[in-house]
C-alpha cells in the first residue's frame, strides 16, 4: 500500500488555510470509507479508523500487530456524543467531561449496541476521549463518525510524539498520515474508569489523581499498575497495561536515589560496559547531563518542569534504537503527579530493571 503523507498546520479552524481543509476533507473521506488514518492528537499520534466499523479495527489490528483483546479507545469531537456510544452515564462522567473535555482523558463507560466488539476488545464496555487537539476535532468531525485511534506505533514500540516516528512504523501499512508537528503532551491519556462505585484510573496519564479527586471526590487506582513488578499475577484492568510496552533494543536500567549517588553509580555502571567494549547511553536531565561519561548522554528535560520530561520521554526512547547503544542508564523520575506517568512507561521499557542506591 502507498502512504499518502500531508502537512497541516492549524490552531484553530478558523485559520485553516484551503490545502489544510483540502487535506482534511480527503483524509475524512478515507475514514469514512473505511480506510486508516494516523494524526496528531495532544497526547500521541492516533492511528484512526471508524470506530463503528469492525473491518476497520481490524484493519487497526493488524497494521500495529496488536493483539486482539487489546481494546481501542473512540474518540469524539462534542461531549453529547458520549450518548451515542455508552449507556447508564454515570453522574462522574459527566462532571469528569464537563471538566477534563477535550483533553487527555479516556473514561471507560458501558458500550451500546452500536459499538462492535472488534473495537472494544469483546468487552462490554468502550474507552471513550474528545481530545482538544484541533487536527484531531478536524478530522472527526470531517469523517461524520467516532474515530477508533490507538497509538499510532507499532505493538511495543514506543509511542510516536512526531509524523516522523509514524512514518518509521506504519509506512506501506495505512492510507495516510498527517503531518500536525511535534505533539504537546507526549504520553497517553489517563484512563478513568467510571462504570463501578468509585472512580479507578486504570492508566495514569497528565490528567493526575489529584486533578480528578478535586472533581469527583475519591478515586482510585487500579493496584496492578502501581508496581505490576511486585504484584505480579494481578490482572490490570485495562488490558493493554498487561502487555510489555515501549522497550528499546537497548538494556535500559533505572538509577533510583538522592542525585549524587546516582551519578556516581551510573558513571561506574558506564565504566564497565564501555570495558566490555559496550556502546553507553544515560538519560539525564539539563540540571545532571554534563556529570555523566556515557558514550551518548541525553537530557530529557528539566525537573523543574516535569512536562518537558513527559513531552521528550518516547522520542528519546526512539533515538536510542537509531543509535544503536547497548546499554542505557536513566535517571528515576518522582512518583507523584505527572511523575507517575512517566515512571509507569520508563519501568516497563525497562523491564522493571531499577537499581535502588
Ligand atoms: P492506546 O490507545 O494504544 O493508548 O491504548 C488504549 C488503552 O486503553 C489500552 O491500554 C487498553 O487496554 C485501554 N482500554 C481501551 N478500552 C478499554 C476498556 N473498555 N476497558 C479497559 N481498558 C480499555
Ligand atoms: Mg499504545
Amino acid at each position: 500500500m502507498n502512504t499518502k503523507f500531508c502537512t497541516v498546520d492549524f490552531k484553530n479552524e478558523q485559520d485553516m488555510t484551503e490545502h489544510d481543509k483540502e487535506v482534511i476533507m480527503e483524509a475524512g473521506s478515507i475514514l469514512k470509507n473505511g480506510g486508516l488514518v494516523a494524526f496528531p492528537t495532544e497526547t500521541v499520534y492516533g492511528l484512526g479508523g471508524d470506530g463503528l466499523d469492525k473491518k476497520a479495527s481490524e484493519k487497526i489490528y493488524a497494521a500495529k500487530g496488536r493483539p486482539s483483546d487489546n481494546p481501542l479507545i473512540v474518540h469524539i469531537a462534542d461531549i453529547q456524543a458520549m450518548e451515542v456510544l455508552a449507556g447508564d452515564i454515570p453522574k462522574t462522567a459527566w462532571q469528569l467531561a464537563g471538566k477534563f473535555w477535550p483533553g487527555p482523558m479516556t473514561m471507560i463507560l458501558n458500550k451500546k449496541d452500536i459499538v462492535p466488539y472488534e473495537t472494544t476488545g469483546g468487552l462490554d464496555t468502550v474507552a471513550i476521549r474528545f481530545p482538544s487537539h484541533p487536527v484531531a476535532c478536524a478530522l472527526i468531525k470531517a469523517s461524520g463518525t467516532y474515530i477508533a485511534a490507538p497509538s499510532a506505533n507499532t505493538s511495543g514500540r514506543p509511542s510516536p510524539t512526531l509524523a516522523s516516528h509514524v512514518r518509521e512504523d506504519m509506512d506501506g501499512k495505512i492510507d495516510m498520515i498527517v503531518d500536525g508537528g511535534r505533539v504537546g503532551i507526549g504520553i497517553e491519556s489517563t484512563i478513568v474508569d467510571v462504570t463501578g462505585e468509585v472512580p479507578m484510573i486504570l492508566r495514569p496519564g497528565y490528567i493526575t489523581k489529584e486533578m480528578l479527586e478535586a472533581v469527583v471526590g475519591h478515586v482510585e487506582i487500579d493496584p496492578a499498575i502501581i508496581d505490576d513488578h511486585l504484584l505480579k499475577g494481578v490482572r490490570p484492568k485495562a488490558p493493554g497495561m498487561k502487555y510489555k510496552h515501549y522497550a528499546p533494543k537497548g538494556d535500559l536500567t533505572i538509577v533510583e536515589g538522592d542525585s549524587e549517588s546516582v551519578i556516581d553509580t551510573i558513571n561506574r555502571m558506564v565504566d564497565i560496559a564501555k570495558a566490555e567494549g559496550k556502546k553507553t547511553a544515560v538519560i539525564a536531565v539539563d540540571e545532571t547531563k554534563k556529570a555523566y561519561r556515557g558514550d551518548i548522554v541525553e537530557s530529557i528535560g528539566t525537573r523543574s518542569r516535569e512536562e518537558t520530561i513527559a513531552a521528550n520521554l518516547y522520542d528519546i526512547l526512539r533515538r536510542m534504537d537509531t543509535l544503536g547503544v547497548d546499554v542505557i542508564y536513566s535517571e528515576s523520575f518522582e512518583d507523584g503527579g505527572l511523575g507517575q506517568a512517566v515512571m509507569n512507561r520508563l519501568l516497563k521499557a525497562a523491564g522493571h530493571q531499577v537499581i535502588k542506591v
